[in-house]
């Protein structure tokens, strides 16, 4: 029996990079997966090539995770389209560079800590209450290396909403796991996707510096979208039960202890 046998999986930002490797890594393990993403056509076109290499049924929703309405909207028609829903994994996310605080504008601030942690506070909440009715439910949170320890180049915005991220799931966690409901994060370190594009070459290069693991032969080597997605996978199934309010590191061993 695969693993995600029967659940419904919402992933945000799930029409590239991590989310993308996420939703595709739940749905070979058999859930059906509800796609939030903001641009139309991409999303759907995931959403489309995950259902075919799967053989499960996927759903795009076009949601800003920003948008308190558009979120709720589309939690509502996930459960009238699958019926339940499972597992909720908040990946949405955006980056800037921005190497001191003076070089980070106001509006940047705002759009990293609306997107990366708002956008996490009301996708959870718009589940909450039918996990809590279920007494059963797996919330995965990407946060990020940055949020535990901060980061050269990377803005403040940025690592100021990854802690925000780690705070709200240890406070959800303690909240509702009298429910049965598990909360976790995946603190990835660098794994190249688009998001990069808002460092230049020898900034990524600066930040790559420091990766310890060597892998195939090669040390210093950024991670592949699918090793954060086997992390989420490990947290939304139900070999993770007795594990919550915690973080799975997956950097290479930039970050340890
Ligand atoms: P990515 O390739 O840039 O993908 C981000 C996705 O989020 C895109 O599909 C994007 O949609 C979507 N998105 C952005 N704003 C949104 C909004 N307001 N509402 C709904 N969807 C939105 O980034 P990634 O590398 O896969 O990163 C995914 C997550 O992992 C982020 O939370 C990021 O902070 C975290 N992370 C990544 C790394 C890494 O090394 N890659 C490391 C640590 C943490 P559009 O394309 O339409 O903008």
């Amino acid at each position: 029996m695969s693993r995600m046998h029967n659940k419904t999986a919402i992933v945000t930002g799930g029409a590239r990079g991590l989310g993308l490797a996420i939703a595709t890594r739940l749905a070979e393990e058999g859930a059906n997966i509800a796609l939030y993403d903001l641009l139309y056509e991409r999303a759907q076109a995931a959403a489309d090539q995950i259902a075919r290499q799967t053989n499960t049924q996927t759903a795009f929703y076009q949601v800003d995770v920003t948008q308190r309405d558009q979120v709720y909207t589309a939690a509502k028609a996930v459960m009238e389209m699958f019926g339940r829903i499972d597992v909720l994994v908040n990946n949405a996310g955006i980056v800037s560079s921005a190497p001191t605080l003076l070089d980070l504008d106001d509006e940047q601030w705002l759009k990293e800590i609306n997107i990366n942690l708002t956008g996490t506070y009301y996708c959870t909440k718009s589940v909450l209450k039918h996990m809590m009715d279920n007494r059963a439910g797996k919330i995965v949170n990407i946060a990020s290396m940055a949020g535990e320890l901060g980061r050269p180049i990377t803005s403040a915005g940025y690592s100021s909403s990854k802690a925000g991220v780690l705070g709200l799931t240890m406070s959800v966690a303690q909240s509702v796991a009298a429910y049965g409901i598990t909360v976790n994060a995946v603190c990835p370190g660098i794994i190249i996707t688009e998001i990069h594009q808002a460092y230049g070459p020898e900034q990524l290069e600066r930040l790559q510096a420091d990766i310890p693991l060597n892998r195939n032969g090669k040390p210093g080597v950024h991670g592949n979208p699918k090793d954060v997605a086997d992390a989420v996978l490990f947290l939304a199934s139900s070999e993770s039960d007795y594990i919550t309010g915690t973080r799975i590191r997956v950097n290479g061993g930039s970050l340890m202890g």
